[in-house]
This record gives structure tokens, sequence and C-alpha cells, in this order.
């Protein structure tokens, strides 16, 4: 709406400067006085009433709510009026005529710009005939020049306003490139390219958010380490692209045991970071068995082969006031009993503190 007004504001502003001229032209009784008073009225009327219909929200139900393809050939068709009623001033109107082009060069449609020009066209022919016609016509070597400066406005100003229709979409074909990379670099810089997974810059920010809200809601901030058992195995015996398939396959099959709200996130190498929202200690041991058989039951075919891996997880609750990074290193202590156990199996720092270093969830 401000800007609606103010373009609105300005080519009022300039068609009362206009009127004002036309009026001092016919004072000096250079043009006709009854002609310059008609048009001075009507063309007050017209703005004010642009104005109101744009301010009084009116125009927003129109497909050009800031009149502007109104404005420019109502301003066109006083301009050819104009031409008649001038006399032997008319050479301003050439002027003005491309000062009124100017104001659509920037937001016209090749479709819109053509009209208007057509409509120029046939506005100042019929201009021009009525001037010879009613014997208005001064020096016919004037006449002749202006009616040329008018032509020549026309053409000059279509071919601007297709320079400049080809510069504006060039401009947003490379705004719409510029975006689509923008995105592909936030995903590049959020994203494990292996997994598809978040990635460790993208989880410490999840993290520290999600410790931060369960401060304030007193909630439990619940992370796992998972850490795939001999791994080192998998690709010693079947190459680094056969462990690249079950870093895959693990990061999709925890994946669907989880819930729309838990955070999975490749931290390096075969070892993952989850992330549970809003889940105590027996809770999250829980979902952690469940992952954890899950990924004992999955085959992973690599060409003729089928692969199978199993999962040590350590698990550690948040306290009030702690640190991720402490957190995260109670996780990972929790990890060393999981392994020296056997592996395949979660364990809850509560727990592996109290030196037992069971498992929450035997098996
Ligand atoms: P543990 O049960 O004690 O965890 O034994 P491990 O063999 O899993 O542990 P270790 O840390 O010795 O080995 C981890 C291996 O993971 C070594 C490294 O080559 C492999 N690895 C790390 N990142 C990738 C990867 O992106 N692709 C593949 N194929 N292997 C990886
Ligand atoms: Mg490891
Ligand atoms: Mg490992």
């Amino acid at each position: 709406m401000r800007i609606r007004m103010s373009m609105a504001a300005v080519a009022s502003f300039l068609m009362l400067a206009c009127a004002a001229l036309l009026n001092f032209l016919a004072l000096a009784g250079l043009a006709r006085p009854d002609g310059v008073r008609w048009w001075t009225l009507v063309t007050v009327t017209v703005l004010v009433a642009v104005l109101v219909l744009i301010r009084s929200g009116w125009s927003l139900r129109l497909p050009d709510p800031a009149l502007t393809q109104f404005q420019i050939r109502y301003a066109l068709a006083s301009n050819a009026v104009g031409y008649v009623i001038l006399g032997e001033a008319r050479g301003i109107t050439p002027v003005i005529l491309s000062l009124i082009l100017m104001f659509g060069i920037f937001g016209m449609s090749i479709r819109q710009m053509t009209i208007n020009m057509l409509f120029a066209l046939l506005s100042f022919g019929a201009a021009i005939a009525v001037v010879f016609w009613l014997g208005l016509a001064g020096n016919p070597w004037v006449e002749m020049a202006y009616a040329v400066m008018v032509f020549l406005v026309l053409v000059g100003s279509t071919f601007i306003a297709i320079r400049m229709q080809h510069i504006r979409r060039r401009l947003t074909e490379q705004k719409n490139a510029l975006t689509v990379a923008l995105e592909q670099i936030g995903h590049l810089a959020t994203h494990d390219e292996l997994t598809g997974l978040i990635n460790r810059r993208r989880m410490t920010e999840l993290m520290e958010a999600e410790r931060q809200r369960c401060e304030r809601g007193r909630r439990p901030l619940a992370l796992a380490l998972l850490d795939l058992d001999h791994f080192k195995l998998v690709n010693d015996r079947h190459g680094h692209a056969a462990g690249d398939e079950v870093l895959r396959a693990f990061a999709a099959c925890v994946q669907g045991v989880l819930r729309s709200t838990d955070v999975l996130a490749r931290w390096g190498g075969e070892e993952f970071i989850l992330m549970l929202y809003d889940t105590d200690a027996r809770g999250a041991a829980h979902l952690l068995e469940r992952v954890r058989t899950s990924v004992e039951a999955m085959e992973v075919t690599v060409g003729a082969r089928t692969l199978s891996v199993t999962v040590s997880a350590g698990l550690a609750l948040g306290e009030p006031g702690e640190a991720v990074e402490r957190t995260l290193e109670r996780a990972d202590q929790a990890l060393y009993p999981a392994k020296e156990k056997g592996r395949k199996q979660v364990v809850y720092d509560g727990e592996a503190r109290e030196e037992t270093a069971r498992t929450v969830v035997g098996h």
C-alpha cells in the first residue's frame, strides 16, 4: 500500500505540475483557455479518484491494485488531448510523453507495454489528425517535426522497455538459481553425505537448543552414543565400499525404529548420536534396546554377500545445568562397559556409575 500510494503520489504530482504549466501557457495566450480549464478539471478529478480507490483498498480487488495501467493510459490520452489544445506550445508533449512511458518501463510485461504503445500511437494519431482537421496546425514543418518526435519517443521507449524486460528476467533467473544453490549449500553444511543423516555440526546446535528447552520445561535430555561393533573387521573383510553400504543401511534401519521427534546424527566414522525427546531413562533404554535388536536383525546385501552387524550404545540423561559436552562424555563412558561386556548391548550411565555396569534391558 505504501509503495502503491507513493508511486501514485509522484505520478499525481507530475500530473499537477503539467496542469500548472498548461494553465500558465493558457494565461500567456499560447494555449486554448477553455480547453485547458476542462483538461485541468478532468485531470484533477481522475487523480483524486485514483488516490481514493487505492487508499481505501478498493483497488485491491483488481488484478492491478496500483492502477498503474489505467494511470498510464489515462496519462497518454490526456497528453494526446494536451497536444490538441496546446496550440503552438504542443512541442512540450513529446517530453511529457517520454516521462509517462518511463513510469511503465520498470514494472510492465511486454504485452502491457505493447498495448500501451499501440494505445499511445492511436491517441496521438487521432490528436494529430484533429489538429489538422480543426485547422489548429501552425507551421506544417514544425507540426511534422512534433509528430516525428512523438513517434521516436514511442519507438525508443519500446526498445528500452524490452531491454529492461530481458534484464529483469535474467535477474529473476539468477535469483532463483542463487536460492537453489543456497539451499544446497545449507543442506551440505548440515548433512552427512554418506548416510543422509544430519551431521555433527548441526547436531551440536540441535542438542544445545534442546538442552535449553528441556531445562526450561524441567524435562530430561536423553543422549545416546551408538557405536558399531567390530566395524573395522567389516572393512577389512569385505572392503571399504561394503562398509559404506552397511553404514547407510544402519542409518536407515535405526531411523525406521525412531519416533518422528527423535533425532539421529552421524557423529563421525561408525559413531552416531541419538537424541530422544522427552524420555526418561527407562523409556530411552527400551527404545535403544529396540534399535539394538533391529540392527542385529538387519541384513545388508552387498554384491553376492549378506552382511550383518551389531551395535553398542551408551546412554546418559542430562542433569540440570549440565553442558551437553559433559552429558555426551558420560554417554561415551557408558559405552566402555558395553564394549567390555561383549558388545551388542545398551548401558545406562546412571547404572554404569554404580559400577554394576549391568545392562538396563538384559538379553
Ligand atoms: P569396536 O567394536 O570396539 O567399536 O571396534 P571397531 O572396529 O568398530 O572400532 P574402531 O574404532 O577400531 O574402528 C572403526 C572403523 O570404522 C575404522 C574405520 O576404518 C571405520 N570407518 C570410519 N568411518 C568410515 C566410513 O565412512 N566408511 C567405512 N567404510 N568405514 C569407516
Ligand atoms: Mg568407534
Ligand atoms: Mg566401533
